[in-house]
């Protein structure tokens, strides 16, 4: 996969002067496997593949000047509090966590492909599922205890998050990575690499969608959380246990990222945010 443009390059420079710093969260980790396929060829945990794909997010932003963190670069356990407590010490641009789907249902029709979540509450009832199911660490009794999900500590820091302008800039942020990452995951099916793999299918598109994930609770700068596909779906797994499409997801999530940062503040990203629809 080719790296970005040059003039993409150029745009490492960020507000007055201070150098750009993304920080990647790898979800899950240690002990926390997220979640976990497993036949009779073996078995995929979802710590491993985030951690992957962010390695490769974190080396396509680097060679684009772009400085880059990772919450974790090994199989360690971090909490999820730890994650945008580190990303708000670096002073980072965006703050980015990559984590996998899944379904009850393997292969279920409706499970496939990426989607790409943004911080607030929501009423949609799967993505309350999927909140829940990223929010647990370690199970069920390390969950953030019903009354403080209910607390009104939450609720202000969501009062506070609508009338900020991370809001827009994460909107903007997880519409770029979502489209992004499905046009370059569409062309896999040309890539005679991939092709060799059995990646030969273009995943479903299944937007920019809001949710209550705590690991972006806290983040002071705008942030997003990919499920870059569903291990129990047999096309989406094929394409992040490949190297092929890890590398082309990577640099499509650099890319994107590089994309939003250059845009930013200019009448181009009021556009962009314009066209950027969050289900
Ligand atoms: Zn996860």
């Amino acid at each position: 996969m080719a790296l970005l443009p040059v003039a993409l390059a150029q745009a490492a420079p960020g507000v007055a002067g201070k150098p750009l710093r993304v920080v990647i969260d790898p979800g899950h980790g240690g002990a926390d496997y997220g979640t976990v396929y497993q036949d009779r060829t073996g078995r995929v945990a979802e710590k491993d593949i985030t951690l992957r794909i962010a390695i490769r997010v974190a080396r396509h932003l680097k060679s684009m000047g772009i400085s880059t963190v990772l919450t974790r670069s090994q199989d360690v356990e971090v909490s999820l509090q730890q994650r945008t407590a580190l990303a708000n010490r670096v002073q980072a641009d965006v703050f980015l966590s990559i984590h996998m789907n899944s379904t009850p249902q393997p292969d279920a029709p409706e499970a496939e492909g990426v989607e790409t979540f943004i911080l607030n509450n929501t009423t949609d009832e799967s993505s309350k599922r999927l909140a829940h199911f990223e929010n647990m660490v370690l199970g069920p009794s390390s969950e953030m205890p019903k009354e403080l999900a209910e607390n009104t500590d939450v609720a202000l820091i969501l009062k506070d998050l609508r009338l900020d302008a991370n809001l827009s800039e994460s909107k903007r942020l997880a519409c770029g990575i979502q489209e992004t990452l499905v046009r370059a995951t569409s062309r896999l099916s040309l890539a005679p690499t991939a092709k060799k793999a059995g990646v030969v299918v273009r995943p479903r598109d299944r937007g920019v969608k809001q949710a209550l994930f705590y690991v972006l609770l806290g983040a002071d700068m705008p942030s997003a959380l990919l499920e870059a596909g569903f291990l129990n779906n047999t096309r989406d797994r094929r394409i992040v246990t490949s190297p092929e499409g890890r590398e082309l997801m990577g640099a499509a999530i650099a890319r994107a990222i590089a994309q939003h940062l250059k845009l930013r503040g200019t009448p181009a990203a009021t556009t962009s945010l314009g066209r950027c629809k969050v289900i």
